[in-house]
């Protein structure tokens, strides 16, 4: 028969999967010595159980019987002995805390009979009568089902009537009469009487947690935090202990260092005469641990005894709940507690100078997460703010501007010093100039990888997408959420990592952080000024990360654009480019060249066209090349659909319409107008792009290689190092490689002539074909570079353009998705082909280089799964390199065997 009852000193912390969270460390305290009720867990097998069956297994019963037993002995008191009573809580404790999403109910064991006997045996019979309105009015709300609000204004008209200020001030007999009252209430409510058997208490307490496991709230909760709907919960079942006993009595949390700032030493709330939840219900105004010590020294100090203790045990911050009972100090739980992101990397470090942890177990103990939350510009936490609406938070930051809604508005404010939120149904490649003025980026429509949210998380501008309530009248000049109308010059205020959008502005605070990773550690210091706590932050920060860079095999390189880009990944620390989208070079009006190569009817005509081009890219390159010395530097031959360098096909019919009714015809427009409607697709994402183009454009990539070649050879006639590498995307078949590599070779050759040029050249594996081919294509391939924006569009069949905005909230809600894939590797699906890609390119050539270059190279999550499927390197926009960095260092110390496994 499966064992479900485990006595506390039969467990141990590392337990949390059989006997959750709370049980496990209850067991861990009770082995340590410390001041722990006894008690014993019913583990979660049985909530599984009960969850299958619809029932608490019927052995349960039974070992609850032995395990109560054991407890009664310790104690020397019975479950509903009438003289001496033993009275217990059950509490839930799942694997992961989930607070407040469960239940916990008190004084179990306290009914007419015993009631007498619990007031002689403690002295004071307000103290009996206090408890047992409390288990009425959790057992009724949690275990009954009864509404929680009868009570609670049950309770506050007897404090009315009672002229009393709060609970503590009802006597005996206000007591007497609510527990009257409750009970009625209970009758009324359920049809039944409130149990008057301890036992039966104690099995529908039991049932009722394990319920609990399954109500909406707890499902919506596990949901949001991705906790797995199959844990279950176990159930705790302890001897109680009072704090409501009154003065000398009180319950309490802890914690051993200061969670929201990561401040050495002890930091908590206690409050007097007071039970369970009172303190963080906020019924009373609670007093701090200062306050304790000079109430009750004696109490205080095994309080800072078992902190030490507990801190010592679990190398970590532990948070705490205790409950004094007559000047004795009961633990009642403790974990390894929850922070700030500046909290866990001064607490990291501090453990680390204390000796207590590695300097690889301090890196495992901070996130990348929690480093870009200190990168970014947040609003101050004081400052009053109006919410006028949400979107997704697409680049986080915080930003603060007037509205422009178009790009020659966004420019010349900007240029006039004015800070911009380009306000945007959505945006194209066309927007770039108004994107790169903007200090913040609103769109309507598109999700985290819309145009919009990737070009600002590349160039590091805060972005809220798809606030799909803002509708934008672009003719009209205005922008109507809601009721609420607004103008170009109106000012709001940006969320970019909630999503929130504010009207007016919100102060925002400079990140010291964003200052040490851009500008080294003598400007973060500065920006610090004389604030140690926040200069010790940027100290903890820098070291961190540095022992990160030491332990990483993964390099980190970066997508970059423009000779600043590059410049701006360099200094923080990236190791070279992996991603320069040359289309980006092609905008605005450069944008006319290509319109020219588009319209070209002939060869001598496209030749022309392409001439022209030449110089710009080669400068383009140059620049590049320079910022990057010495590094590696992937340049992506054209990607995009050509048409989307040529206008609107529907601006252009319009256009095309309205000069012929005037009468005045335009031969080029017209000529343009045609070429748009012979390029137009349904598909463009699946259509004539990546290497497609290349194959049917004659001479487009040549005139790229032919660039970046004469600028390397001028580069390294001036001395230089330049490093480029020529990558082909969209690259499904090795036949394709094969032929675009055969025009690369040559024209490398024409270009160098004698002067031999290592110009590497690879592809992107972004499609599935390629990444299951990966063999044959790596035979074709210097290199591989995952394109995981596109290799999941393409893998899940959902256009990266449009789904997060249209369907993704439902997927998310219903358990399809638990994140975005996206933003995170979907490591089962994408990242199998990922894998499959890696390996058969290497099963032919063992030391081919493999990178990622899709979005997931920055989110820390897919950096681990790149780590551990061998990748040599990510590629993620400059702002995201310390992220990059650091994660990468956790990879390595957190992969199986590494010196922080924790099962190692
Ligand atoms: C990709 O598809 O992952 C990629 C990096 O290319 P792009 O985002 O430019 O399509
Ligand atoms: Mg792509």
């Amino acid at each position: 028969m499966p064992r479900y009852v485990y006595r506390f000193d039969e467990g141990g912390k590392d337990q949390k999967d059989l006997l959750g969270g709370k049980g496990a460390n209850l067991a861990e305290m009770t082995r340590l010595g410390l001041p722990v009720p006894p008690g014993f867990t019913i583990s979660t097998d049985a909530c599984r159980e009960f969850m299958r069956t619809g029932r608490v297994p019927p052995s349960v019963r039974v070992e609850v019987t032995t395990a109560l037993r054991d407890v009664e002995d310790a104690l020397g008191r019975r479950l509903g002995d009438p003289d001496d009573p033993l009275l217990v809580s059950v509490r839930s404790g799942a694997k992961f805390s989930m607070p407040g999403m469960m239940d916990t109910v008190l004084n179990v064991g306290l009914t007419d009979a015993t009631l007498p006997g619990l007031a002689a045996a403690a002295g004071d019979e307000r103290f009996a009568w206090d408890s047992y309105r409390r288990l009425i009015q959790m057992f009724g709300t949690t275990v009954l089902g009864v509404d929680a609000g009868r009570f609670t204004a049950a309770l506050e008209a007897a404090e009315a009537a009672a002229g009393a200020g709060t609970d503590v001030d009802l006597d005996t007999a206000a007591l007497r009469d609510l527990v009257a009252t409750f009970r009625d209430i209970v009758r009324d409510a359920t049809g039944r009487d409130f149990p008057r058997d301890p036992r039966e208490q104690l099995d529908l307490a039991i049932a009722a947690v394990f319920g609990s496991w399954d109500t909406e709230r707890a499902r919506l909760y596990r949901r949001r935090e991705r906790i797995g709907h199959d844990l279950g919960t176990a159930v705790n079942v302890v001897a109680m202990v009072f704090g409501n006993l009154g003065d000398d009595s009180g319950t309490g949390v802890a914690f051993t260092r200061d969670p929201a700032t990561g401040r050495p030493g002890a930091y908590g709330d206690y409050l007097p005469d007071a039970q369970g939840e009172d303190v963080v219900a906020g019924v009373r105004n609670t007093l701090t641990l200062d306050d304790l010590r000079e109430r009750d020294p004696a109490s205080h100090r095994a309080l800072e005894t078992a902190m030490r203790r507990l801190e010592t045990h679990y190398r970590d911050l532990c948070d705490i709940e205790f409950t004094i009972e007559r000047g004795r100090l009961w633990l009642l739980q403790t974990r390894v507690g929850k922070r700030t992101a500046a909290a866990a990397f001064r607490i990291a470090v501090a453990l680390v100078d204390e000796g207590l942890i590695t300097t690889d177990e301090a890196l495992a103990r901070v996130s990348g997460d929690q480093l870009s939350a200190l990168l970014f510009g947040q609003f101050d936490p004081a400052a009053a703010r109006a919410l006028l609406t949400r979107g997704v938070g697409a680049s986080p930051g915080a930003a603060v501007g007037e509205i422009a809604l178009d790009d020659d508005r966004a420019v010349a404010r900007a240029d006039a010093g004015a800070d911009v939120i380009l306000v945007r149904r959505e945006t194209t490649p066309d927007d770039l100039a108004g994107m790169i003025a903007a200090t913040g980026i609103l769109t309507a429509r598109g999700g985290k990888t819309s145009h919009a949210a990737v070009v600002a998380r590349g160039m590091g501008t805060c972005a809220v997408v798809g606030a799909e309530q803002v509708e934008i009248d672009t003719a009209a000049g205005q922008v109507r959420v809601g009721d609420r109308v607004l103008h170009p010059g109106d000012v709001i205020s940006l969320d970019g990592a909630t999503g929130e959008v504010f009207d007016g502005a919100v102060a925002v605070v400079d990140s010291p952080v964003a200052r040490y990773v851009a500008d080294g550690l003598d400007a973060g210091l500065d920006a610090a000024g004389d604030d140690a706590a926040i200069a010790e932050l940027v100290r903890a920060v820098h070291r961190l990360l540095t022992h990160a860079d030491s332990r990483r095999r993964l390099r980190v390189r970066a997508n970059a654009d423009t000779a600043d880009d590059a410049a701006r990944a360099r200094a923080r620390g990236a190791q070279g480019v992996g991603l320069c989208r040359t289309e980006h070079q092609f905008l605005g009006e450069r944008r006319r060249h290509l319109e020219r190569v588009v319209l070209a009817t002939d060869d001598a005509e496209r030749t022309a066209a392409l001439d022209a081009l030449l110089p710009l890219q080669r400068a383009d390159f140059a620049a590049l090349l320079e910022a990057t010395d010495g590094q590696p530097t992937t340049i992506r031959l054209l990607d995009p659909p050509l048409h989307e360098f040529l206008p609107d096909l529907t601006d252009l019919s319009v256009r095309v319409a309205l000069a012929a009714e005037r009468g005045r015809p335009d031969p080029h427009d017209e000529r343009l107008l045609a070429a748009v409607r012979r390029m137009h697709e349904t598909n463009p994402m699946l259509g004539l792009r990546g290497v497609r183009l290349g194959l049917t454009v004659p001479g487009l990539f040549a005139l790229q290689v032919r660039a970046v070649a004469e600028a390397a050879l001028a580069l390294r006639r001036a001395g230089r190092d330049p490093r480029p590498e020529i990558m082909v995307p969209l690259v499904g078949s090795a036949r394709e490689l094969h032929l675009v590599r055969a025009e690369v070779e040559r024209v490398l050759a024409e270009v160098c002539g004698p002067e031999r040029l290592d110009v590497p050249v690879g592809c992107m594996i972004e499609l599935p074909r390629a990444a299951l081919t990966a063999a044959r294509v790596a035979g074709e391939a210097d290199f591989f570079s995952f394109g995981t924006n596109d290799l999941t569009q393409t893998t899940w069949g959902f256009s990266r353009d449009d789904v997060e905005g249209a369907f993704f909230a439902t997927y998310l809600d219903n358990g399809v998705l638990t994140v975005s894939p996206f933003e995170t590797i979907d490591a089962d699906g994408v990242g199998a082909l990922v894998r499959a890609g890696v390996d058969g390119g290497r099963s032919v050539k063992p030391g081919l280089s493999c990178g990622v270059c899709g979005e997931h190279g920055g989110d820390p999550e897919s950096i681990r799964f790149f780590h551990d499927v061998g990748l040599d390197y990510v590629s993620c926009s400059p702002f995201r390199v310390p992220v990059a960095r650091l994660e990468a260092g956790r990879a390595a110390v957190l992969a199986p065997g590494g010196d922080a496994d924790a099962t190692a």
